[in-house]
């Protein structure tokens, strides 16, 4: 063990009330012991910045409590260098849980404190204030986009992404989302459409704000929102399922809760999937709590980052929006949590610090004492389980807000519907005879489609007709995809990009195009209807946050007709005017490697068939597939999520999956191929050598190559463990930590707890 050795002048014997335990931020695993200096003795408070000697020199630390370990043996302690700050940057609630994150998946803490901490208090320096709790925002002046900036694109764009985002936000956000907005902003001012707003946050900016509460809830929403209104009150952990159907207004219960919460003055933590894809929802809570909410977004500068930190560990900001790693945000007395959307694969960080926010909530609910809160239309099988076994407690919404219908569901067979051939000129059509007609009905309506295909680029695959072999990266073990805009292929996985090849690599024969991806469907929809206005949305199209937010504005605002996108299309929108949802492959996710494949296809179908029917009119939609049979796609048709995870659930009880066993992935990436088999060999025999018996239940599948073998050049390996809890697995996770420094340097070896991918 690598535990703290100092070399130091010895010291007189020490008692235990005089020792530190640190954390220090450095990438060693384990907490440190160190000398607390008489001058020290009453200034320390757990969660405190300190600058500690480590190795030859000195170190940023976090004090975290008193040692009560007494040190044996006469180890020499160093001391503590210097208090870097009064007050502690980490309340105390988050030391538990950044320690448990630490130990659960496997990564140094004070590594794990400096990732959770804004850089302005993630280095040895003194503390520093952020500005004072003033804030510059910027206001609307008008609620929509008036006629005058017809021909002033960037102003629009501007005013659209603050109207979208509640009237009102912090300047910084405004420039961070859209560059040189600060210009256009000052003509906009000039022009009396914005005005500056300068606020101190203590005193809360409610005033002047669009309420937009509903008068009414729904009975389901009432009573769900009576529940999480009890549980807040009654006080200590609580977790909650809130299953509620798309539609069925989940937000508004979110909200209420929050504003119950803050009126109990007590804290609430609100996790969402992804802030950029979602700005109406963060607009909801803007408008609804003003500077009571602090929204924490991967985009934020050092020192707004620095700025929303301090306001809520000092308790002037009470409520923080983020995405996954404001699961960390100091809120204090925290008394609510909630992660909507819980089922979303973004909750899970897959590099560095290997985290699922969604499982460290429900964690952090418990060691403050909190009510957590899970909603989602497709719970997570984890979830679902931790309901029927009673940890959680249910809460169901059935209904769409005023019982507006749920969108009806019809299947597109396309073994027997094959789309009429030779219309579109390149390549076989996709889009189906019912599909087109459909679409033409509906945008003669004046009524919005969405067009969903989880593939982006044109063909995804070029298979020479002469010898069979497809097109493949150098470097990846994937194929090429075909960017017609671009004029190139494109590796998805390393990114490198070539011009089209006319021919075979190998053997010259002529390339068909197979495959197809969001690009091939946006060209047949637009030969097939010129009419329409269409747009494509994906990481192609929305290549910044500005160009993303101005396209679902656009189409919010009905100036198209027709959108296509990936997954992206399939997130919390809510757009009245979409009564067609076009699902035009749904087999796509199916043969993923992947025990989550199932539930993540009836999950995106699910999720984009809710974007249907969401205002007065109702919706319909249509899925074409070449499996009808597969159970997801059956379940999503007849509206049956508990038929799906029952027989899901089934199933991974049958093959012990979670949930019904923890898993580790051990994965490997390495120069040298042979070398990297060399070290996965080694380290699945380590495991086999101290593998308890098999009663314990802990399986080894593996060592295997990695369903893609290689990627940027890399080969990969990995090995899975199973075990009926994470208790089995941990002894053998340390096993195989402890076993890394032997590891070579050309191979590199991450332990992922609770994976999520394959
Ligand atoms: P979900 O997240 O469950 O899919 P949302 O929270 O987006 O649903 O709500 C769907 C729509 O219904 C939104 O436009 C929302 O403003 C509206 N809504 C929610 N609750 C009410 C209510 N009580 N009265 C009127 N409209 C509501
Ligand atoms: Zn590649």
């Amino acid at each position: 063990q690598r535990e703290h050795t100092a070399t130091v002048r010895p010291v007189v014997s020490a008692t235990p009330a005089q020792l530190a335990s640190v954390a220090v931020g450095r990438p060693v695993r384990g907490e440190f012991t160190y000398l607390v200096p008489e001058a020290l003795g009453d200034k320390l408070a757990p969660g405190q910045r300190v600058l500690v000697p480590f190795g030859r020199g000195m170190a940023l630390g976090f004090y975290l409590g008193p040692a009560n370990a007494p040190v044996e043996g006469g180890v020499r302690l160093k001391p503590i260098q210097r208090v870097l700050e009064d007050s502690p940057s980490l309340p105390k609630d988050l030391i538990a849980l950044l320690r448990f994150t630490a130990e659960h998946y496997r990564y140094p803490l004070g590594e794990v404190i400096r990732g959770a901490l804004p850089p302005g208090l993630s280095t040895a320096v003194d503390e520093k204030e952020a500005k004072p709790d003033i804030q510059f925002f910027v206001e609307a002046l008008v609620t929509e986009v008036p006629p005058q900036l017809a021909r002033a694109p960037a102003q629009a764009a501007v005013l659209q992404y603050l109207l979208a985002v509640g009237g009102r936000a912090p300047l910084d956000e405004v420039t961070h989302a859209i560059p040189g907005a600060r210009e256009t902003l000052k003509k906009l001012a000039t022009r009396k459409f914005v005005k500056w707003v300068e606020v101190t946050l203590q005193a809360g900016v409610r005033e002047g704000l669009v309420q937009n509460r509903p008068d009414r809830l729904t009975p389901e929403q009432a009573l769900a929102v009576k529940e999480l209104q009890g549980a807040v009150d009654a006080g200590g952990f609580q977790p909650y399922l809130l299953h509620g159907v798309t539609g069925s207004g989940k937000t508004e219960v979110y909200l209420r809760a929050v504003e119950h919460t803050l009126a109990r003055g007590l804290g609430s933590l609100v996790l969402v999937p992804e802030i950029a894809l979602t700005p109406q929802l963060v607009g909801r809570f803007r408008s609804r709590f003003g500077g009571d909410v602090a929204v924490l977004h991967s985009g934020l500068k050092d020192r707004e980052r620095l700025f929303h930190w301090q306001a809520l560990r000092k308790g002037t900001v009470k409520i923080a929006v983020g995405v996954r790693s404001a699961v960390f945000a100091p809120v204090e007395h925290l008394g609510l949590i909630v992660v909507d959307e819980e089922h979303d694969p973004s909750f899970k960080q897959d590099e560095k610090l290997r985290y699922q926010a969604r499982d460290l909530a429900v964690v952090r609910g418990k060691q403050a004492g909190a009510v957590v809160v899970l909603g989602s239309a497709t719970p997570s099988l984890e979830t679902l389980q931790n309901t029927r076994s009673g940890r959680y407690k249910l809460v169901e919404l059935k209904n769409r807000v005023d019982d507006r219908p749920m969108p009806t569901i019809n299947l597109v067979d396309l073994r027997v519907e094959r789309p009429r051939e030779g219309q579109v000129t390149e390549e076989a059509p996709i889009l189906s005879p019912q599909m087109l007609q459909a679409m033409e009905e509906t945008v003669a309506k004046g009524q919005q489609v969405i067009l969903f295909l989880n593939r982006r680029g044109h063909s995804t695959i070029l298979l020479c007709e002469v010898c069979g072999l497809s097109l493949k990266c150098h470097d990846c073990d994937v194929c090429m995809t075909h960017h017609r805009s671009q004029n190139r292929v494109v590796c998805h996985y390393c990114g490198v990009a070539f011009p089209v090849p006319d021919r075979c690599r190998e053997c010259t024969g002529p390339l068909l195009k197979l495959g197809i991806g969001t690009e091939r469907v946006e060209a047949e929809v637009l030969e097939r209807m010129p009419h329409a206005r269409v747009a494509r949305l994906d990481r192609d199209s929305a290549t910044s946050a500005e160009k993303l937010t101005e396209l679902l504005a656009s189409f919010a605002r009905r100036e198209l007709d027709v959108l296509v996108g990936t997954q992206m299309v399939a997130k919390g929108h809510d757009f009245p005017g979409v009564t067609l949802v076009c699902v035009v492959m749904a087999d796509t996710s199916l043969a993923i490697p992947d025990f989550r494949a199932a539930e993540r296809t009836f999950h995106l179908l699910t999720q984009v068939a809710g974007r249907a029917g969401r205002g007065k009119d109702p919706g319909r939609v249509l899925v074409q597939t070449y499996n009808p049979d597969a159970e997801p796609v059956k379940r999503v048709l007849a509206h049956d999520f508990d038929g799906f995870s029952k027989q899901e659930l089934e199933w991974r009880k049958a093959l012990a999956y979670p949930p019904f066993a923890r898993m580790a992935a051990v994965r490997l990436e390495g120069e040298h191929p042979e070398q990297t088999a060399g070290v996965a060999r080694f380290l699945g025999n380590l495991v086999g050598r101290h593998m308890p018996p098999a009663s314990a239940g802990v399986r080894l599948l593996g060592p295997a190559l990695a369903p893609i073998a290689r990627i940027r050049g890399k080969t990969r390996w990995q090995l899975l463990l199973k075990a009926p809890t994470h208790a089995a697995l941990a002894p053998l996770l340390a096993r195989l930590e402890a076993a890394l420094p032997d590891v070579p340097n050309g191979v590199k070896v991450v332990i992922d707890v609770d994976p999520g991918a394959m």
